[in-house]
């Protein structure tokens, strides 16, 4: 089930060229409405195409202003109950409103190291772009085998 955007809660990332939901998506699902012809709400954002969303809750956790919700299956979130997380540095709370009132909130840590301090290729040498279609380059190299007889015709 698709997200959707509270529009009392966002700001259309103050008219950034490229607002966070729209950075975030993977599938370039969310846009910036910004003169309102689209959805009649100007500086709002929204969810151009629902079918295809992935439910991944990218942009449910980027939004500063916790103003996407994503619709869930009714027989695991009833109308009217709500699912909400909200993310910090280290950890991200989980907020679940049920539809007669009851709240729980939920705090899990995200990350065991300070932001920005991973380095994915550590010790790893720079790409070489030029060499990309060389597969005897890739890191990978001789981990795998590859039995290419399935692909051939016939
Ligand atoms: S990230 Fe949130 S506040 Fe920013 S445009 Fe999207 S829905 Fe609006
Ligand atoms: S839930 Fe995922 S796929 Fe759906 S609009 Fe948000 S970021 Fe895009």
């Amino acid at each position: 089930m698709p997200t959707f955007v509270r529009t009392d809660k966002c700001d259309g990332c103050k008219g950034q060229d490229r607002t966070a939901c729209m950075y975030i998506c993977p599938h370039d699902l969310m846009m910036l409405d910004r003169d309102g012809s689209v959805t009649g709400h100007p500086m709002k954002a929204f969810n151009q195409e629902p079918e295809q969303c992935w439910e991944c809750y990218a942009c449910v956790k980027v939004c500063p202003h916790q103003a996407i919700e994503a619709r869930h299956y009714a027989d695991i979130v009833p109308m009217g109950a709500s699912v909400q997380p909200l993310r910090g540095d280290n950890s991200i709370i989980w907020t679940i409103r049920f539809r007669n009132g009851n709240m729980k909130r939920f705090k899990f840590p995200i990350r065991t190291t300070q932001e920005g301090s991973v380095q994915p290729y550590n010790n790893k040498p720079e790409a070489v772009f030029d060499e990309i279609g060389d597969h005897s380059t890739l890191f990978t190299k001789g981990t795998h085998s590859c039995d290419t007889s399935q692909f051939s015709a016939g």
